[in-house]
């Protein structure tokens, strides 16, 4: 039986920025991942590809989040199209009713979602974090069985804390680079974080740490995990 684990993010690259290790590695190890992302991402700036309409954006970045997805062996993308940097203003249980559609409706049972602080501060990250939390914590989506945060830490980071799980891709660090390339007109926030793609090598990548918050009800178990399938029934 394939394992279904799902990503709920906010933006197209979102799932890039911090997950792309443990995407790819779900992919290769038999499990599958799906995505849902909840705005077209397309408020936002549109790096060196010149002035766009936010329609010509948004077309644009669902075909990079498809290429990404296909990089990283993603199976299957929910997009919500609600407003860009505009979730606060949603109403939120139909925030949480479409969440927990796209749980219950592929049997996921493991969810990966933002911290609280939704990493960068972003309001839609926020939202995000909020809703999926009330949607598994609430009893929503009893599939899950499971549920992390991504948490970024600096590159070269001892991870020791309990109930983290590290993953790196070591060798294959290029499939994180090649699904960061493919969000083209996010270049100049990717160079932010990861510096120039084209000079990149394997230490312009820290490994991705992600935090397991819940599990079958147990709220913070602080297990050391060997993969995010662990003890699952
Ligand atoms: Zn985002």
């Amino acid at each position: 039986m394939k394992r279904n684990v799902g990503f709920i993010y906010a933006h197209p690259d979102d799932e890039t920025f911090g997950c792309s290790f443990l995407i790819r590695q779900i992919a290769d190890e038999g499990g599958n991942p799906i995505l849902l992302t909840a705005t077209p991402g397309n408020a936002g700036k549109t790096g060196r590809l010149g002035t766009m309409t936010p329609e010509e954006l948004a077309a644009k970045r669902r075909i990079e989040l498809q290429q990404a997805a296909d990089i990283l062996g993603i199976s299957e993308i929910t997009h919500l199209e609600m407003g860009d940097g505009k979730l606060k203003e949603v109403d939120q249980n139909i925030l949480a009713a479409h969440i927990a559609d796209f749980l219950n409706r592929h049997q996921i049972e493991v969810v990966v979602t933002f911290p609280e602080d939704g990493v960068s501060g972003h309001p839609d990250h926020i939202v995000i974090h909020h809703a999926v939390n009330k949607v598994v914590l609430g009893g929503q989506a009893p599939s899950v069985q499971k549920l992390y945060y991504n948490e970024v830490r600096s590159r070269g980071d001892a991870i020791d804390k309990p109930g983290v799980l590290s993953i790196s891709l070591g060798q294959n660090w290029k499939i994180k680079r090649d699904a960061l390339a493919a969000h083209e007109s996010q270049i100049l926030s990717i160079e932010r974080v990861f510096g120039d793609l084209l000079q990149a090598g394997p230490s312009s990548f820290a490994d991705e740490c992600f935090l397991l918050v819940w599990e079958r009800g147990n709220v913070n178990p602080l297990k050391q995990e060997r993969t995010i399938f662990d003890d699952l029934v």
